[in-house]
Order: structure tokens, then sequence, then C-alpha cells
């Protein structure tokens, strides 16, 4: 079970990354809140991989990445920065100091699940990977395909230009058909920390979808009084 360790100093983002973790299931979390524990923690816990925030109390992430890099014992663990600043320059600076990836708050669950597959697939050793990887990281279903860590969404070889949150409730529908999906259910997996996703909001986003598929608009029904659901292949298509 790969092992996570996050430095983070604001809760609601820690809880957040407990919660999406302990809903995709095969992780263990360790938070940080003290940036001076850090580097002891990482040496003595040796997680798997750490999720490192960049502004932190009386701290900086990259002084942490780079104590980080500089010590024998903590070198080859990736580090995916948590980051407010999406500057090029700062993507750049985490980039070239080590950091294997970044992910620029407010981040959605779909969006962190990946990137945190995807790092892990290059760095873990084969057989000690998680087992979701292949599953979280694409849906191919009804001539509808979705990459998780490309963003890419395209329908019988058509381009779908989602906007990011059109395109987490797509993957998350998409990747259980056949499943009703409460509202309150896609909003919490999809809510982006930090900002929460209104109920007519959601309905929003789906109707944006709909129109985006076009003809193949039926793949996603609605559920009376529940939420959504998307069609099995073999039920319509
Ligand atoms: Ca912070």
């Amino acid at each position: 079970m790969p092992r996570i360790m996050i430095v983070e100093d604001e809760e609601c983002i820690v809880s957040a990354v407990e919660k999406t973790l302990a809903s995709a299931g095969g992780f263990a979390l360790t938070a940080v809140r003290d940036p001076a524990k850090a580097l002891p923690a990482a040496i003595s816990g040796k997680p798997d991989l750490i999720l490192l925030d960049i502004r932190l109390p009386g701290s900086d992430g990259r002084h942490i990445l780079k104590a980080l890099k500089e010590n024998a014992a903590t070198r080859p663990i990736p580090v995916i920065f948590l980051t407010g600043m999406s500057g090029e320059g700062d993507k750049v600076i985490g980039l070239d100091m080590g950091a294997d990836d970044y992910v620029v708050k407010p981040f959605g669950a779909m969006e962190l699940l990946a990137r945190i597959h995807a790092v892990l697939r290059r760095t873990r050793p084969r057989g000690a990977r998680p087992t979701a990887a292949s599953s979280l990281d694409a849906v191919s279903v009804g001539g509808l395909k979705l990459d998780a860590s490309s963003r890419s969404a395209s329908f019988r070889g058509k381009p779908l230009r989602l906007q990011p949150k059109e395109f987490e409730i797509l993957f998350l529908l998409a990747s259980r058909p056949g499943r009703a999906h409460a509202r309150g259910w896609l909003i919490d997996n999809t809510s982006s920390y930090g900002m929460s996703v209104a109920t007519r909001s959601l309905d929003t986003h789906i109707k944006n979808i709909r129109r985006k598929l076009g003809r193949a608009r039926r793949l996603i029904e609605t559920v009376p009084k529940i939420g959504y659901r998307f069609v099995r292949p073999h039920d319509r298509f």
C-alpha cells in the first residue's frame, strides 16, 4: 500500500486529501502540519510520495524540498508540490529543484489522484504499484474516451472541449457506468478544495456536458430525485 505524506498547514486541505485518498482506497496518509517536522518525519516514515505545500507558516516548501533532496535517505522520495502560485516561473523553479509534479490550488480530487498515480507509476517498482491506477487514469466507454492525466476527452475520435469541472463530473460518471450517482456524492467528489459546488451549478455543468456531447447526450441519464447515471453502452448504443 503506497504511503503518502502531506506537509500542509491548512486543515481544510489536509482533510480534503484524507477524504480523497480514503475514498480511492489503497493509500496510507500521514499529515505533517509543522514544517520543521517535515524532514525528520520523512526520514523516519520513508513515505512513497510527499505532497508538499509551498506556503507554510514560517517556512517555504521549496526549502523543505531542497533539504529532502540533500538528504540521502529522502532524496529518492518523489514530491508533488501543492501550490497556490500558478506562475510559470514558480513551476519551473519547483521542477528544476527536483519536484516530480505540482498541482495548483484549488485542485479537484480527480486531478490529485491522477497526479499521485502518475508519479507512483513512474517511481515505484513494478508489482508495488497501486492496482487501481489503470482504472483511475483513463476511461473508455461507449465511444467516449477520457484521460485524466492529460485531461483530454473525445467522443468517437472527436475532441470534446470540457471545462475542468465538466471533465471531473463526466469522468466520475463514465468510470462507473450503469450506476446512479446522487447529486450530493457528485458534488463531494468533484469539489475543488476550498471551493464548493452548489447543486444548481452541478445541474448546469451536466447541461453543458450534454450540449458538448451532442447526439451522445443520452449517455447521461437523469435519475429522478437522485442524480445522474452514465448509460452502459449495451443499454443504448
Ligand atoms: Ca499553506
